[in-house]
């Protein structure tokens, strides 16, 4: 298997170049789907979503959405959404703000903290989850 292709082994990334060649192949085999980012503050979910989008094509900047709560993005056609859903306390709140409207419309969904969504997403395709290995990291996908 291709190093960042979906895999149950854990690949170790041991810094942020890492991190964003490794949502950068992700972005080679998946365009599209549920995609679930687990792990502590500051383990790397964005950087590597950043990664992928830049794998999909995006040349900007990837804004972590944590006080924004979705950024969207068109690429190649695509609708993709980025979601952070840290400052989420109740998942009714994202009623509140339509997210699963604006979810079933989008071709390709990073969803950071899902937890705090529990009951109003839908499950995932796939989810990627990051943990911290002293300085560098440990990333298993699954799905
Ligand atoms: P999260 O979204 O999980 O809160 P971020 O993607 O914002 O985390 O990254 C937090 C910090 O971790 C950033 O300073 C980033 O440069 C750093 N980082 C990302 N990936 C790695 C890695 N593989 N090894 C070491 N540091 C990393
Ligand atoms: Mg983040």
């Amino acid at each position: 298997m291709v190093a960042g292709s979906p895999s149950k082994e854990p690949t170790e990334l041991p810094d942020e170049d890492a991190s964003l060649e490794f949502g950068n192949r992700l972005a080679q085999s998946i365009r599209s789907g549920i995609i679930y980012f687990e792990g502590l503050l500051g383990a790397g979910k964005t950087t590597i979503v950043r990664g992928w989008l830049h794998g999909l094509g995006h040349a900007g900047n990837v804004k972590s959405p944590t006080y924004t709560i979705v950024e969207s993005y068109e690429l190649s056609k695509k609708s993709i959404l980025h979601i952070d859903l840290y400052r989420i306390l109740d998942p009714s709140e994202l009623e509140f703000i339509g997210l699963a409207e604006q979810i079933s419309t989008a071709d390709l969904v990073f969803i950071e903290w899902p937890r705090n969504g529990e009951g109003f997403l839908p499950s995932p395709d796939f989810t990627i989850e990051v943990r911290y290995k002293g300085d560098a990291r440990l990333v298993t996908c699954s799905g």
